[in-house]
């Protein structure tokens, strides 16, 4: 979870912004002023000690008293017992992570702080979208899974019976936002600088300027990344977690929160399995592991196998968003069942 790094804080560029230094494509660069002080969020010049826990292949864990006076990440020497693997553990304290210098407590503290704000942001958003109509979705994936392809396909299928509205996250450039306004769909970049995922409040500002109509369909594309986005609500009806066949199958147990946080698997470019060594049947057992109500449907972006059946998808959750009343309360009780979740999950973690 990035809120333990605080990475990329005002760092964003929203296109047309201005609020920051600006490359362009060109290579200049030119900036505006703005009151960050610095790229850091905060330094510590003293030495901490703490204990880490391990979990042993027998399950028994046990912990050792651990000195920080070096850089975390390097390695722990415990010389007094026998191991019988050298694996780290740094998500079994309640933080469920790990940041040099920063105690389990003032990292929780962060993530309380961070993520509250983010909800009610987030919850700003939806209470907008859902009024108006509007049916949202967060596309999450790793890099290179094919989301821009897929989202460009999407809105070119259906071009005249939809209007989609898309926002683009990514780290630098507009070229995914470039590729869904050459279909001739409105498309809005959000570049994140440093940071790795999108947060509510950007998502927020970039619907006021995007402006989508009530009863559209908004598409957003979060930063290619599978740990942080799964953090962060933005507000939409539902995340999508886009899965490739050219990555492993076991990424719903090695990143579950993505698989868990999310409401539909789309396991994309089905055309290359003859190609890969991709095991199906497999990688849907391990998303329905740590999340049994995942629906999973397998689609060919470029080669257009289970589109209709992602169309349909989407259509459904349109139609829905436009009886504001029924689905206002569909969405209310989908958000109750996850953050339930979240908080049994937290409950578990502190005892
Ligand atoms: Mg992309």
């Amino acid at each position: 979870m990035c809120t333990t790094c605080g990475c990329g804080q005002n760092e964003t560029r929203i296109e047309d912004a201005h609020d920051h230094a600006h490359v362009h494509a060109d290579g200049t660069v030119h900036s505006h002023p703005h009151d960050q002080a610095g790229e850091h969020g905060h330094s510590h010049d003293h030495d901490h000690a703490h204990a880490h826990e391990h979990r042993h292949a027998d399950g028994t864990v046990h912990s050792h008293p651990h000195d920080h006076a070096d850089e975390h990440g390097r390695g722990h020497e415990h010389g007094h017992h026998d191991h019988r693997h050298q694996d780290l553990h740094y998500g079994l304290g309640p933080a469920g992570a790990h940041a040099p210098g920063a105690s389990q407590a003032r990292m929780v503290q962060i993530e309380q702080d961070i993520l509250g704000k983010n909800d009610a942001l987030a919850a700003a958003n939806r209470k907008r979208l859902v009024e108006r109509g509007i049916f949202a979705v967060n596309l999450v994936s790793s890099p290179g899974s094919g989301k821009t392809m897929l989202l460009v396909k999407t809105v070119e299928a259906l071009k005249g019976r939809h209007e989609v509205v898309v926002i683009e996250g990514d780290q630098e450039t507009s070229y995914d936002a470039d590729r869904i306004r050459a279909t001739g769909a409105r498309a809005l970049q959000i570049n994140t600088g440093k940071g790795c995922h999108l947060d509510a409040e950007m998502v927020g500002k970039a619907i006021e300027r995007l402006a989508p109509p009530a009863g559209a369909v908004l598409m957003i594309e979060n930063v290619g990344n599978l740990v942080c986005p799964a953090g962060f609500d933005l507000g939409e009806a539902h995340k999508v977690v886009v899965l490739s066949v050219t990555e492993g199958d076991d990424k719903p147990l090695k990143y579950p929160d993505m698989f868990r946080r999310s409401s539909l698997m789309l396991l994309n470019k089905i055309d290359l399995l003859p190609h890969v060594d991709f095991d199906v049947a497999k990688c849907v057992a391990s998303a329905r592991r740590v999340n049994p109500g995942i629906r999973v449907i397998e689609v060919s972006a470029t080669k257009g196998q289970g589109m209709d059946e992602w169309l349909g998808w989407i259509e459904q959750g349109a139609e829905g968003a436009r009886t504001p009343r029924d689905e206002s309360i569909g969405a209310l009780k989908a958000r109750l069942a996850g953050l339930e979740a979240q908080v049994a999950e937290l409950r578990s973690k502190l005892t």
